[in-house]
């Protein structure tokens, strides 16, 4: 059984792994550090660890085409435009690796539901910059409500908040038939959990999170480097980037479940 498993797991992981190549997605690092991740979860998860990050993977894709071909300027702000590499696979997927090791030891079923809060806080992330900077539109400050430019980290808009909130409630319907229907409270926590997790992502992008300002072309950036000159640090630690950032996300995701599931009693 367990050999079929990772059968099944080697061939679903190298269909991603190709898709990512394809369509320049990641580095080879990155598709190397996906490969691996991919393997661990489908291989010792099965298909019910395997649905949600699989859909994760996919409509994001979808997502980041469209948002590319209809407004690819807001990458200018991004620390790491274009190409994702083995650190951003890593500080989202990281935790899932993690929590599916751990699960074949003790507590699967908790595991699990920490497992899908990770990921929806993660989904709800991604899918809040991908939907929110698809169309022009007016940026505030998490923290400050003062404009800010589009894709800025701790910057939200209305159409960025819808992207959250539907990226973190499919990735919860997404486990909905490994949960059960006796059990919708939990759908319901997950996805608040998720959602939350992405609020707390803006905050921390607001507040800690390292900005620069370029020199020559006057852009406010994650980027240490701009315009091919050092830029200048303008708030936050410079060691908080946005990798930093969505690591301690995919991790307050998790958290925010087992803090409801305590307060809630359930
Ligand atoms: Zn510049």
């Amino acid at each position: 059984m367990i050999f079929f498993n990772f059968l099944a797991a080697f061939i679903l992981a190298s269909i991603i792994a190709i898709i990512s190549f394809k369509l320049k997605f990641l580095t080879w690092r990155g598709i190397l550090a996906q490969f691996i991740l991919a393997i661990l979860i489908f291989g010792f998860g099965g298909l019910k660890w395997a649905v949600p990050v699989v859909i994760f993977f996919f409509l994001s894709s979808i997502l980041t085409i469209i948002r590319t071909k209809k407004n690819k300027s807001v990458e200018t702000y991004f620390e790491k435009p274009g190409q994702r590499d083995q650190y951003q696979v890593l500080a989202n997927g990281g935790i899932g690796g993690l929590l599916v090791l751990l699960s074949q030891f003790i507590k699967p079923e908790l595991l699990y539901y920490i497992y899908v809060s990770s990921l929806a806080s993660v989904c709800a992330d991604t899918w809040a910059t991908e939907i929110g900077t698809m169309w022009k539109a007016k940026t505030v400050s998490i923290l400050s409500f003062n404009e800010e430019g589009q894709g800025t980290s701790g910057g939200i808009s209305l159409n960025g908040m819808i992207g959250s909130f539907l990226g973190a409630v499919i990735i919860s319907l997404s486990s909905l038939y490994w949960i059960g229907l006796d059990k919708l409270n939990y759908l319901f926590i997950i996805a608040s959990a998720g959602f939350l997790g992405s609020i707390a992502d803006s905050i921390l992008g607001a507040s800690v999170q390292a900005q620069f300002n370029c020199s020559v072309c006057g852009k406010i950036t994650e980027k240490k480097i701009h315009c091919l000159k050092n830029a200048s640090k303008i708030k936050g630690f410079y060691w908080i980037n946005n990798d930093v950032v969505n690591f301690v996300t995919s991790l307050i995701g998790g958290f925010f479940f087992f803090l409801f599931r305590i307060i809630l009693k359930v």
